[in-house]
């Protein structure tokens, strides 16, 4: 991605960062009036970078809107009896308002005791379920009277609306269809309005789909997967995806330089999808918090 994409395409630029960090002063504000401000437990097992650097990231994002986290790191080798016996207690504790548990558990291959990640979300009590993976959450999402919003396709969600996008009526492609992120996508959009396809793997002819998109949703893992020629013009083009390229450069499932020309409005990666997602675990955060002070 050429580094003056901001003065080549800034009409076109939905721009991730500046639309989380406003959203986060709102979510401050918020917090600033609660007399007990929100509070998140995060688990991390092992050493795995990236997920050190999410778990950073959620620590900071914390800090930046007054909210207290609680970070407890495991050792690889931790067992499962002994991580639910920690969600257990956070369950417990009636000053955490939010669980968060880092997927992925390390691999037995890497050294993990081979802990089950269903039991792991199933431990985790619905309403501290920030991140909304649980059974009951899910079936909220797709009721369409979720509380606990699923954090990426949420913040996508966020994204469109703050940047003018219309969803009723038109004609919206989910490219991946998995739990976090594709299934709760399509769900959200659809609640909007949209007329919903999903693709996959397995979907034949996705270029076709592609140009039959107004609004093209990536969530892929496929670094540059979607060209220009692909994109009907004028679309609006949202990429999750979040990629190395040759260059071991982070990318997105869009190539972007192709897309950005055709594309009405498009998200960068970075700077795209991935701030907003953090957001949206602090709004949940607060949302629990809220929801627990009502009891
Ligand atoms: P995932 O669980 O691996 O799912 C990928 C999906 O893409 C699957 O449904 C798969 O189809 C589909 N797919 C794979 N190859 C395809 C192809 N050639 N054409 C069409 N569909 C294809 O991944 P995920 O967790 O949803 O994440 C997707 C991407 O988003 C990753 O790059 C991830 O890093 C990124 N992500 C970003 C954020 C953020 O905050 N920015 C958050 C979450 C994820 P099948 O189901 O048929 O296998």
């Amino acid at each position: 991605m050429a580094e003056n994409i901001y003065e080549k395409y800034g009409n076109k630029i939905i721009d991730g960062k500046r639309i989380a960090a406003e959203y986060r002063a709102e979510i401050a504000t918020e917090v600033a009036a609660m007399e007990r401000k929100p509070s998140l437990a995060v688990i991390i097992v092992g050493e795995d970078p990236a997920s050190q650097v999410y778990v950073r990231n959620k620590e900071r994002g914390c800090a930046e809107v007054g909210m207290t986290s609680l970070l407890y790191r495991l050792p690889t080798e931790t067992t499962e009896e002994e991580l639910l016996r920690l969600i257990e207690h956070l369950n417990a504790d009636s000053d955490v308002d939010g669980i968060l548990v880092q997927l992925p558990l390390p691999s037995v291959r890497d050294g993990g005791s081979g802990i089950d990640e269903g039991a792991v979300i199933a431990a985790v009590s619905p309403e501290k379920d920030v991140d909304a993976f649980r059974a009951e959450n899910v079936g909220h999402i797709m009721l369409g009277d979720a509380q606990l919003l699923p954090c990426t396709p949420a913040g996508v969600m966020v994204l469109l609306e703050r940047s003018g996008v219309e969803i009723e009526g038109k004609r919206c492609l989910v490219i991946g269809r998995s739990n976090i992120v594709g299934k709760p996508m399509a769900m959200l959009l659809l609640h909007k309005s949209g007329t919903i396809t999903v693709a996959h793997s397995r979907s034949r002819d996705l270029p076709a789909l592609c140009r039959e998109a107004d609004i093209v949703v990536a969530a892929v893992g496929r670094a540059k997967l979607i060209t220009g020629d692909m994109i009907k013009p004028g679309a609006v083009v949202i990429d999750v995806g979040m990629n190395r390229d040759e260059n071991g450069k982070l990318c997105g499932d869009v190539d972007f330089d192709s897309v950005a020309p055709v594309a009405s409005k498009i998200t960068p990666v970075p700077g795209g999808v991935g701030p907003m997602t953090i957001s949206m675990l602090l709004r949940n955060t607060l949302t629990a918090a809220r929801l627990r002070g009502k009891k």
